[in-house]
């Protein structure tokens, strides 16, 4: 679900679709949270392999770190990548705006974080751009991610939260832990699809309470 005061706008005829903001958005606001409406394709669906679906999933859904599709009810699976994004997926299950984000900016994600399965070429606004977005983006990049949105964590509790109430209760848990003591923040890096966490996923553990830090 994203942020209520957001929009969907045509950007360009080239690239389509993409969210706006309609109000002031302060660094450290959730943008996005993964609700429980939101639509979940397990590893193995039938429906992935279906030629019919293939495409809108492929273009429309992230994987997360149990390896499941993920596709927005809402105008979330709009926004667009950019290499120099204002908002930032966490390891708590929500998007972070990591810089404020004006009236009428376009809100933008780093696709890096998404599990891609290939390479997707890039053309940013915003420069440098990174040209390719690859699967191995995660690895690199995460350190810098981590950074991004720590930063943005420490705003946390200053700013509206209209979505917290939608982020699921041990998520919640975890991260009040986390900006109440300092201690124990969960990297982006458990946002990435592992084999261990679809062995986890398999064998009905949870693999969401890894912890970095
Ligand atoms: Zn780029």
């Amino acid at each position: 679900m994203m942020h209520p005061e957001t929009e969907v706008r045509v950007v360009n005829q080239e690239i389509g679709y993409g969210v706006f903001a309609k109000v002031f958005i302060p660094k450290g606001t959730m943008v996005y949270v993964k609700d429980q409406f939101e639509v979940r394709l397990k590893e193995g669906s039938l429906l992935l392999n279906d030629p019919r679906y293939k495409e809108i999933s492929d273009k429309y859904s992230y994987i997360d770190a149990a390896g499941t599709r993920i596709i927005s009810w809402d105008h979330a699976k709009y926004v667009n990548h950019c290499c120099n994004p204002n908002t930032m997926t966490t390891g708590y299950g929500f998007e972070i705006a990591i810089k404020d984000i004006q009236i009428g900016d376009e809100i933008t994600d780093e696709y890096g974080l998404f599990n891609l399965e290939r390479e997707m070429p890039l053309s940013c606004k915003s420069k440098p751009c990174r040209l390719l977005l690859s699967p191995n983006d995660f690895e690199k990049m995460y350190p810098v991610w981590d950074e991004k949105v720590q930063a943005a964590l420490a705003s946390f509790n200053q700013v509206e939260q209209p979505l917290l109430n939608f982020l699921d209760r041990r998520e919640q848990k975890a991260l009040m832990s986390y900006l109440n003591s300092g201690k124990g923040y969960r990297s982006v890096y458990t946002q990435k699809k592992t084999e261990r966490a679809t062995r986890a996923r398999r064998s009905g553990t949870r693999d969401t309470d890894l912890a970095i830090g």
